[in-house]
């Protein structure tokens, strides 16, 4: 019989990983151990591990290349930081070869890592350069909380006294597309025996899949919630965001509407400011009303260019604050401190494979 295909240690929770080592006759006790090496001293190599024997011994014959379980550890391909150095933006190679992108982004002393969900996307978003992309696949959640391993290790380098408090999926892909895999890498990465970021210091950014907004509201789900909205009409948001067809604004807002009753917390709005096609004050007002009684924060954000879409960064984006403000919405500009080294969603990986041709 062909042996199982290896999996990742990465890719299991705990009581998963009790049971594994379980299976492997070694006692609950030495999860905890591993756990802790895993997620709290961040082990690279287990093997030089100082572990006791019966956790060494399942770790020498069972950890490895060539044996049942690896560890995700994605190379770094290239590393670009801002001019203002608090910004760091990450193409890292995944054991398949493929490419995702992850962000360690400080402001104030506080640092956050915006993850990747998929390799590509399947929504199609125009102006997304991860949309252009189209949809390669999804992440396992062990490359997911490797990505989370991966900042927290550049942080602690670079400023050993921060700490990295809060992640936003904000990368690559779309959380609820690949819902499953997503909320079990977030159990990891909130379990406080190990990196421990509070779920309410976890934005979940999601197109409008109304299904995952559901669930998130019927799971009385702990991690925040931010919509990307786009438009305040169907026709307007249709034309950049194609799935409004699937997921329309009024079932959207709905779902939106009943998460806020059902879980009690605010929910933010992303908007790309695009000019001429979601910039006016109508459209503005128009929001303002749709998201009446609504506990919501509005982002907007100011497009970032692409290749593949010739929309313009819009120049009425305080206009636009101010009207939404007006009508007793907190708005603010999302910031973008990493403009400069292309942050916007899947552009480096655009930029590398512009100079690879
Ligand atoms: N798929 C999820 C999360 C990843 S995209 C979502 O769409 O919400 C994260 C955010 O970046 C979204 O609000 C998206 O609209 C925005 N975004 C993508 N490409 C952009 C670009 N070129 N300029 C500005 N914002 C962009
Ligand atoms: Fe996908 Fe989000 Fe990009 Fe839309 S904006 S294509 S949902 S990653």
């Amino acid at each position: 019989m062909k042996p199982a295909p290896p999996k990742s240690l990465h890719d299991l929770g705990f009581e998963e990983l009790t049971e594994v080592l379980a299976a492997g006759g070694v006692i609950p006790h030495h999860a905890r151990t591993l756990w802790r090496a895993l997620y709290r001293m961040d082990a690279q190599e287990l093997r030089e591990m100082d572990f006791l024997p019966p956790l060494k011994r399942w770790v020498d014959a069972s950890v490895g290349e060539d044996k049942a379980f690896f560890l995700d550890a994605p190379d770094v391909v290239e590393e670009i930081r801002s001019s203002d150095g608090l910004t760091r933006k990450f193409l890292l190679r995944l054991r398949d070869g493929r490419m995702i992108e992850t962000v360690l982004m400080g402001y104030d002393g506080r640092y956050t890592v915006c993850v990747s969900t998929q390799v590509g996307c399947a929504m199609g978003c125009v102006f997304c350069a991860t949309g252009q992309m189209g949809f390669v696949r999804h992440l396992r959640p062990g490359e997911i909380v490797a990505q989370v391993l991966h900042a927290r290790r550049v942080l602690k380098q670079a400023a050993p006294n921060k700490k990295l408090r809060n992640l936003v999926l904000m990368g690559m892909g779309e959380p609820l597309h690949n819902m499953d895999s997503v909320l079990h890498a977030l159990d990891i990465i909130s379990d406080t025996r190990g990196i421990g970021i509070g779920p309410s210091r976890i934005a979940i950014s999601t197109v409008g899949v109304v299904p995952g907004i559901r669930r998130m509201a019927e799971e009385n789900s702990p991690y925040r919630l931010a919509v990307s909205l786009h438009g305040s009409r169907e026709e307007e948001r249709a034309a950049l965001v194609p799935v409004s067809g699937r997921w329309p604004l009024d079932t959207l807002i709905d779902a939106c509407r009943d998460y806020g009753a059902r879980t009690g917390k605010r929910i933010f709005f992303e908007w790309t400011l695009i000019d001429g096609e979601n910039d006016s004050p109508a459209t503005a007002e128009r929001l303002a009303i749709m998201l009446e009684g609504v506990d919501a924060h509005i982002n907007l954000i100011p497009l970032n260019p692409t290749r593949g879409y010739d929309g313009a960064a819009s120049h009425a984006g305080h206009a636009f604050q101010k009207i939404l403000r007006a009508a007793g919405f907190p708005c603010t500009f999302r910031q973008r401190r990493g403009i400069d080294v292309a942050a916007g969603c899947g552009m480096l990986k655009e930029d590398s494979r512009r100079s690879a041709s």
